[in-house]
């Protein structure tokens, strides 16, 4: 594979400490130098002036619907979705139909991607069979075939007891167990979170407790089985001030807020718009304050998008009947880059570690850097361009996005794959 060199942009590599202007000489699918002044034989030159070159990002949570429901997003599409983001790598949750429960599943989802997705796709295993919460599923075998980690996201492991042994399990593996944290009784058919709002919209409420008791509780289990734990979606003050205190006990505790977690509350919520739908439900104007402050603190590890993807007849029905969830690979650079970075909560060089080289650890898939020998996975990006985002021209099958005609500054250049660019950004 002919070499490329992506030119004079502003590196950051947060896992090798890096940032400042240098060249990107990728060659044969690896990261082969970094550095001032490159210039190696024959390579195509990427001219990355005034833009930022990062590891490439890692998306740690989508949903990306197939097998069993391709009319809202495939393999393919969600793949160019998240290139198109941004992303070089993706874990896709185990909520499809089949549920990647079983060696099967989760080698039809590494064979499709292997066939027809654009950025790398990681699969993530499910904690119990069909996700039922029964009976554990097929853990060491599913990480034989390629899952990453183990999960019943969309739904809670409701059974203590059974969550205690996934975990013991998923520690022998060496694999994390990521817990969609809601207490489905204090839950029970609550369409938003439960508060002021929606005794004004007149609508049933999902209170924060039901996402802390459980948060509570796995911090508990973690610790009685050294599992490496992490909390998917993080929305609320307790459970992130938990989370900082697991930490503080040095437990392997680690967690996750989507963009829209960070950048809208309930009272932001355009009344009966099923695009403001998802679970857990946008929360108080203070429990977004403190899931902000919590990337700030570190309490929170990465963004991860919580890609949900549901076709237009699904959520084009009344907000109590329509399903949970967003997409949001498309936008999250961007709502990062403009409430975190251009806010001044964080530096361009947390961000960059947000979205790599602490996924990727956490993960343990060996991402996430531009260190020499690494996989050429880049993502180079701009901290000023002027954009809206128009949700019909998305890669993604579906369109159900709150974020549709917002305008950022800053986001996704160009994305680069094992070395090859995958999506750029048409001039
Ligand atoms: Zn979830």
């Amino acid at each position: 594979m002919a070499a490329l060199l992506l030119k004079n942009g502003r590196v950051i590599d947060p896992a090798s400490d890096h940032d400042g202007v240098a060249d990107v000489w990728i060659e044969d699918g690896i990261i082969k130098g970094v550095g001032p002044g490159l210039s190696p034989a024959g390579a195509e030159i990427f001219d990355a002036t005034g833009l930022v070159v990062a590891p490439g990002f890692i998306d740690m949570h989508v949903h990306l619907r197939e097998p069993g429901f391709e009319h809202a997003e495939t393999i393919e599409t969600g793949a160019r979705a998240a290139a198109a983001g941004g992303f070089t790598s993706i874990c896709p949750m185990p909520n499809t139909a089949p549920v990647n429960d079983s060696v099967t599943v989760t080698t039809y989802i590494v064979e499709r991607a292997r066939r027809h997705a654009v950025v790398n796709v990681f699969p993530i295993g499910a904690i119990t069979k069909g996700s039922q919460g029964d009976e554990l599923a097929a853990i060491g075998s599913m990480k034989q075939a390629g899952a990453v980690a183990i999960s019943d996201d969309g739904r809670p492991v409701m059974n203590a007891r059974l969550m205690r042994r996934a975990m013991e399990f998923a520690r022998s593996f060496g694999m994390p167990v990521i817990n969609h944290c809601e207490d489905l009784h204090l839950s029970a058919g609550g369409d938003m979170h439960e508060g002021a709002e929606s005794v004004r919209l007149g609508l049933r409420g999902i209170p924060a407790c039901s996402e802390d008791v459980m948060v509570a509780r796995d911090i508990l289990l973690a610790e009685v089985t050294g599992a490496r734990y992490h909390v998917a979606h993080i929305s609320s003050r307790h459970s992130v001030e938990m989370v900082a205190f697991a930490k503080l006990k040095d437990l392997t505790v680690t967690s996750e807020a989507t963009p829209h977690h960070l950048t809208l509350a309930d009272t932001d919520i355009i009344p009966y718009d099923s695009n403001y739908k998802m679970k857990p439900p946008l929360r108080s104007t203070r429990d977004v304050n403190c899931v902000v402050e919590g990337v700030v603190s570190g309490a929170i590890d990465a963004i991860a998008t919580d890609h949900a993807p549901h076709s237009g007849s699904d959520k084009m029905q009344e907000f109590e009947k329509c399903p949970f969830g967003i997409i949001g690979l498309e936008t999250a650079l961007g709502l990062a880059l403009e409430h975190l970075v251009h806010g001044k909560k964080i530096s361009l060089t947390r961000l960059v570690e947000l979205f790599t080289i602490n996924p990727a650890r956490m993960l343990g898939i060996g991402r996430g850097t531009l260190t020499p020998g690494a996989p050429a996975d880049v993502t180079v990006f701009s901290t000023d361009r002027k954009w809206t985002y128009d949700v019909n021209q998305s890669f993604s099958k579906s369109r159900n996005s709150p974020f549709d005609g917002t305008s950022f500054r800053g986001g996704p250049v160009a994305t680069i794959v094992s070395g090859k660019i995958v999506w750029r950004l048409e001039q």
